[in-house]
């Protein structure tokens, strides 16, 4: 990994292209303020600081301090990579140890099928967000950890104050004990599910899907050596284990379940126990020492994902538990598409960003359905005991299994950009 000099606090000196010693106004002025730092939001900051070139500059403000954990199975798959190799990274990330996947196992009591996959990567997220943020740097980005950011509604009344106020989003960001409010010609907002950046504006929350399933993760030592390029996916009647070693061999464990199951169970080891044992699974190494993280119910939506300035993108925009592991393709494939339009609304007149967004909102509705209807799909099997069964045994039959394997894992499919979505527009150059 490299090591990047962060910056110390918000000044685009620190660490961008910027050559002027800022003053205190200038420095809470930006062209873009991105929120959150996990694959969406560097990919984000990536794209937009390659497009504007020069100009005020990108912020990326992470929460965490930095780099930091993110519960995933940390499988990149071929969308993803292609996603990634567009944005330039792609080769970082091959040198911070990704290793090759090409397969996957699916288990359930003792039966199991092996389907092949377009090839894909195995890396711990770590590693990777860290290794884009890294990149975003490089580009110019100004890159702040252990900064929350929280995105402040517009004003409405017409007052002067107001007016400037249409030429940009406030945000304002709270490190350690201050305070700041930053301007920024446009938000994008990619703070995944447990953000809180929009919990001021009005009409953005979530509608969490009933029953949806909680996210575990961790990295299990001394367990026994994995098939190369293999991920085991191991299938219980109360949630799901994805295994993937990775590179040193270590292996990684990315898992969905009943959180109330889990409970009742006597906790995630437990649990993730259960269902590798109930697969056939005896030597998974010291499940009862590893460290788990968790991550709140998975499957939501957010009916709204964008507002004037404004655009929300990965699974800050809505989510669908991860059996097929494509959160951060679609993550990445929103970042690459919200530049364009983001790029756009940096100089633009209030009226042009109104356009722009709904053109987000649009894009974002449709894409994301079509999505995410497989991995519903998949979700309303997994509940039913019977169906799972059904579903394993009917894999191993050859010419299901071919479907699926065309089907299952596909690259991301070809929806119409966002910008072409209406009537090209002119961008007036120029604020109100
Ligand atoms: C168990 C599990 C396994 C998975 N396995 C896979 C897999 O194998 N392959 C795959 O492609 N996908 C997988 N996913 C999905 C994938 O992890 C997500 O879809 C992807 O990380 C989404 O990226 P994101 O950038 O939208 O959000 P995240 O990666 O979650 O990043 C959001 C960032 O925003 C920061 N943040 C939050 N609030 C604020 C704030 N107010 N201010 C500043 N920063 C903030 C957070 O700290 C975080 O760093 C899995 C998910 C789970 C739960």
């Amino acid at each position: 990994m490299l090591a990047v000099p962060y910056a110390v606090g918000v000044d685009p000196t620190l660490n961008s292209a910027a050559s002027e010693p800022a003053t205190s106004d200038q420095r809470r002025r930006w062209d873009a303020i991105v929120i959150g730092a996990g694959v969406g939001g560097a990919a984000a900051a990536i794209g937009l600081a390659q497009r504007i070139g020069s100009g005020q500059g990108v912020l990326l403000a992470e929460r965490s301090s930095w780099p930091r954990p993110k519960v995933c199975g940390g499988c990149i798959n071929a969308s993803a990579v292609a996603l990634l190799d567009r944005l330039g990274v792609l080769r970082d990330v091959r040198h911070a140890g990704a290793v090759p996947l090409g397969s996957v196992r699916i288990q359930r009591k003792f039966r199991e099928c092996h389907l092949r996959i377009a090839p894909g990567l195995g890396l711990a997220r770590e590693t990777l967000d860290a290794c884009l943020v890294d990149a975003a740097v490089r580009t110019g980005v100004v890159f702040v950890p252990e900064t929350r950011a929280e995105v402040l509604p517009l004003r409405t009344s017409i007052s002067p104050v107001a007016k400037a106020e249409l030429a940009g989003r406030r945000v304002m960001l709270h490190r350690r004990l201050a305070s700041e409010e930053h301007v920024a010609g446009v938000v994008i907002v990619a703070d995944g599910l447990a953000g809180s950046s929009l919990d001021r504006l009005d009409g953005f929350g979530c509608e969490v899907a009933p029953g949806s399933w909680m996210g575990l993760a961790a990295t299990i030592d001394g367990a026994e050596p994995f098939a190369a390029g293999e991920i085991r996916l191991c299938v219980g009647n109360h949630g799901y284990v994805g295994l993937v070693g990775l590179k040193g061999g270590s292996t990684h464990l990315g898992a969905a379940m009943d959180s109330a199951w889990v409970k009742t169970i006597g906790g995630p080891a437990k649990a993730v126990r259960e269902i590798l044992e109930s697969c056939g699974e005896q030597t998974v190494g010291n499940l009862e020492g590893c460290r788990f993280s968790g991550t709140p119910t998975l499957t939501r939506r957010r009916p709204r994902m964008a507002e004037r300035g404004l655009f929300v993108l990965g699974d800050a925009a809505g989510y669908v538990e991860p059996f097929t592991g494509e959160g951060m393709a679609w993550a990445l494939g929103s970042a690459e598409e919200v530049v364009r339009l983001a790029a756009d609304g940096i100089e633009a007149r209030a009226e042009t960003l109104n356009q722009l967004s709904e053109r987000w909102q649009a894009w974002q509705t449709a894409k994301m359905r079509k999505q995410q209807r497989r991995c519903r799909w998949v979700r309303g099997i997994l509940r039913r005991p019977w169906l799972a069964d059904a579903a394993i045994a009917g894999l191993s039959a050859g010419l299901v299994r071919r479907a699926v394997e065309r089907g299952l894992w596909p690259s991301i499919t070809a929806s119409r950009p966002a910008h072409t979505l209406r009537p090209a527009l002119t961008v007036p150059r120029g604020r109100t």
